[in-house]
């Protein structure tokens, strides 16, 4: 058992640009555990104004500040967790802050750098690099991903992959056993075999939950997400599986209501949040209370679901994102209070062992049977009559497979039957004289039997016989060749569709070649399976990012025209760049790989050689082989050493290599998706601006401004972040008037599609004529 309070730790982001610094200070005394100094200004206007304290001081096991790197945080934080639920214990770490605190940017990680990745790909990492070394158990892993939104749960992990918005999702729901243990409803497990199956399945999540923000719901900031690793192990033989669960939680925005100041429907998801995490908060209390029996775990549905995190079984960490700009000192105030809170509670993490009952019966099956016999021995029942021929038949054919049997440890079982057990006896007496009869045999007639030439006829038999196996090996080395080719073929097609920078043909991954094979060793069984993420994610991306093979050729332009200004196709660029680079590093490390390989075999074949002359020497002066070693064996021998060592360093390099721009392509093909995603709400937006400006030019009905009561207020806020705002013109220019995307048609007939293009592009001269003459 492991008995220990929730592990508090705290991260200071870097602050956004043009935003003044609030004044903190880190004390890391060696002694007591460090502590962050909060300085409150006196003249602090908005919100949280206190005149009596301007300094708040908070204690956390250990404080980041802004320059720490996500390894650090991963080696610090994560690790520990991750080396416990490797042991068999429930783990989970939650992110606590206001939005923009750099919770995601901590849990998932940063969207542009490979450096940039976070907790989950980086303990997914580990645990799969652990697995791999652990050869002493069985473990199987699998990964779910639940998001709740309004106090209602998704899997983002739906199959179908077709969800535009949130409730498209499926609907998770809570189920309590008798035992007060959770059941989550509709949340799907995957099983994951590899590093590179369960980050297929993380970006597969994370791309759905993109996917199903609306401007409307901005639920990146109002829902708690939990990526959860289920483990479970076993060692061969036994009957005792273990089960641990690592939950990995992005909370909702800390922030509180009255901060978010707007009415109507974002103040009731805003209200929800708050209820949300208010019960988390309630929860924390009841358990930091000593006196407290009733924890209301069940008043909402992540405290339900973490129940056992919160001072139940589990081993927990929590991570206080903090943005210590002046404006936002009163809710990084608020941020740490809770997790002073949070570090009073005790956790108890148990084992948590089962039985398999299926390998349980068999095991108590054969314990009947033993004992029985063992009985049977006991009271003298033995039975007396002569065995049957059949009993003997099995008696004999149980002694081969023993006989044959390589394993030093495996038992013949024949029961406690005496008269069994002395048949044995006898026959191994009988194999035994039979070995010694041949073994005495003259040497001569052995001889004579080996060099009497085969009969012709025979001869032929086996010559003909040889020829047809051949022939039977080519039939299944060409169907099998065949095969790898569909598998190759398939994957291709999958690879071209989903981004325009893929491996190269000739790059070191094909199959064959090592890297491939170190996977597809550990992922044989689950081939089909990943064939199939590797299909969906493409189809999904290719649905979403593709969708300009199917746009007429004026969305197309426009979209051009999107991209060019837009800050992610920087981002997109950027990663390419970063991917063909690191695709021509894998190639030449590839290349040297093979190089390495036929040196290798260079050296062996040299030192076999020496090996033959040295002996031949030996015959050929009539002495025994010297007894001083050989020195240019033993400098060949070096000299493979080292080339071996050069193999596996650069083998690993490869692999890393392979993780990395893996990791890049599912950045790279996010980028692609949220830009399509931004593109369609401004062409959604410039169709209403063209119909608002030019009803009369423009007969289309469908493109009609929706009635102001369905306007959605939310959209206004997106659109200042939108082109319009990039271009200058604020959104009073432009009598914008906003309406829900999916009434606009996603592809428009192309006369619709060039009429938006050519008012987009005559705005567009318009502002260029208006700053050519401001200038
Ligand atoms: P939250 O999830 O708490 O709302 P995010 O993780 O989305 O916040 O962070 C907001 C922005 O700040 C993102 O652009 C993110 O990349 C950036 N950011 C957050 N933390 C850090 C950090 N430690 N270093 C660099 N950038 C960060
Ligand atoms: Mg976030």
């Amino acid at each position: 058992m492991m008995k220990q309070t929730i592990q508090i730790f705290a991260r200071v982001k870097p602050p956004e640009r043009k935003q003044q610094q609030g004044i903190y200070s880190i004390d890391e005394d060696e002694k007591s555990a460090p502590s962050l100094e909060i300085l409150l200004p006196r003249d602090l206007a908005d919100g949280f104004v206190n005149n009596k304290r301007e300094s708040y001081k908070f204690k956390f096991q250990r404080i980041f500040d802004q320059d720490a790197k996500q390894d650090i945080i991963f080696e610090i934080i994560a690790k520990p967790v991750a080396q416990s639920v490797l042991a068999g214990y429930n783990g989970t770490i939650f992110a606590y802050g206001q939005t923009g605190s750099g919770k995601t940017f901590t849990i998932t990680g940063g969207a542009e750098r490979y450096s940039d990745r976070g907790i989950i790909p980086r303990t997914l990492s580990y645990i799969f690099e652990q697995l791999q070394k652990d050869s002493s158990k069985i473990y199987t892993t699998h990964i779910s991903y639940l998001e709740i939104y309004n106090e209602c749960g998704y899997d983002l992990l739906d199959p179908r992959h077709e969800a535009s918005k949130l409730e498209d999702l499926p609907k998770v729901t809570i189920l309590e056993d008798p035992d007060q243990h959770i059941h989550l409803k509709n949340l799907s497990l995957h099983q994951a075999t590899t590093e590179e199956e369960a980050l297929n399945l993380l970006f597969l999540g994370d791309t759905n939950r993109m996917i199903a923000e609306t401007p409307m719901n901005q639920a990146s900031t109002r829902s708690h997400c939990i990526f959860t690793v289920h483990l479970t192990s076993k060692e061969p033989g036994s009957a005792t599986l273990r089960r641990a669960k690592l939950h990995l939680v992005d909370l909702a925005g800390s922030e509180r209501v009255a901060k978010t100041g707007v009415g109507g429907l974002l103040l009731t998801e805003a209200k929800y949040i708050n209820l949300s995490l208010h019960y988390l908060e309630q929860v924390i209390i009841a358990l930091s209370e000593k006196r407290r029996t009733h924890i209301p775990y069940r008043n909402s549905v992540m405290t339900s679901v973490l129940r056992d995190s919160l001072g139940g079984n589990c081993v927990t960490t929590m991570i206080a994102t903090l943005s210590l700009e002046k404006r936002n000192i009163d809710e990084s105030i608020s941020t740490c209070r809770f997790a002073q809170r949070v570090a009073l509670i005790k956790n108890e993490a148990v084992l948590n062992e089962e039985i398999d009952p299926k390998l349980m019966i068999t095991r108590l099956q054969k314990e009947i049977t033993d004992l029985k016999a063992e009985l049977a021995m006991a009271t003298g029942e033995w039975r007396t009559e002569a065995l049957t021929e059949e009993e003997l038949h099995q008696l004999e054919k149980l002694i081969a497979s023993f006989l044959e049997d390589q394993d030093p440890e495996s038992r013949l079982e024949v029961g406690a039957d005496m008269r069994k057990i002395h048949h044995c006896f006898h026959h191994f007496k009988k194999l035994l004289n039979d070995k010694d009869m041949k073994n005495t045999v003259p040497s001569e007639t052995t001889h004579q039997a080996c060099q009497e030439p085969f009969k012709d006829e025979e001869h032929t038999k086996l010559r003909d016989l040889l020829k047809q196996r051949d022939n039977e090996i080519n039939i299944l080395v060409n169907m099998l060749k065949k095969e790898k080719k569909k598998t190759q073929d398939a994957l291709l097609l999958s690879n071209t569709e989903k981004s325009d920078a893929r491996l190269p043909q000739n790059s070191p991954f094909i199959p064959g070649s090592p890297a491939v094979q170190s996977t597809s060793v550990s992922s044989a069984p689950s081939q089909a399976q990943d064939l199939s993420i590797c299909r969906h994610r493409s189809s999904l991306l290719h649905r979403k990012t593709g969708m300009r093979e199917e746009m007429s050729l004026g969305r197309q332009e426009a979209f051009e025209i999107f991209k060019r200004d837009h800050a992610d196709s920087v981002t997109i660029d950027d990663n390419r760049q970063i991917l063909k680079q690191r695709f021509s590093e894998a190639k030449a490390l590839g290349e040297s790989i093979n190089q390495t390989r036929s040196k290798i075999g260079q050296l062996k074949d040299a030192i076999t050689q020496r090996h033959l002359q040295q002996v031949a020497l030996g015959i050929s002066e009539n002495m025994v082989t010297p007894s001083i070693p050989d020195l240019q064996e033993e400098k060949l021998r070096s000299q493979l050493e080292e080339e071996k060592t050069r193999y596996k360093t650069t083998f690993m390099r490869l692999k890393a290599l392979k993780v990395e721009i893996e990791h890049l392509q599912l950045l790279m093909d996010k980028a692609k998706v949220k830009l399509q995603k931004e593109f369609e709400v401004w062409w959604a937006e410039e169709a209403t601006n063209l119909q608002v400006n030019s009803p009369a030019t423009n007969p289309q009905e469908h493109l009609k401004p929706v009635p102001q009561q369905d306007q959605p207020q939310l959209l206004l806020k997106k659109s200042s972040q939108g082109p319009e705002a990039r271009d200058g013109v604020s959104s009073l220019d432009i009598c914008i008037s906003e309406r829900p995307m999916s009434s606009i048609p996603l592809t428009g007939d192309s006369q619709t599609d060039s009429d938006i293009l050519a008012f987009i592009k005559a705005r567009q001269n318009v502002l260029q004529k208006k700053c050519l003459g401001s200038n």
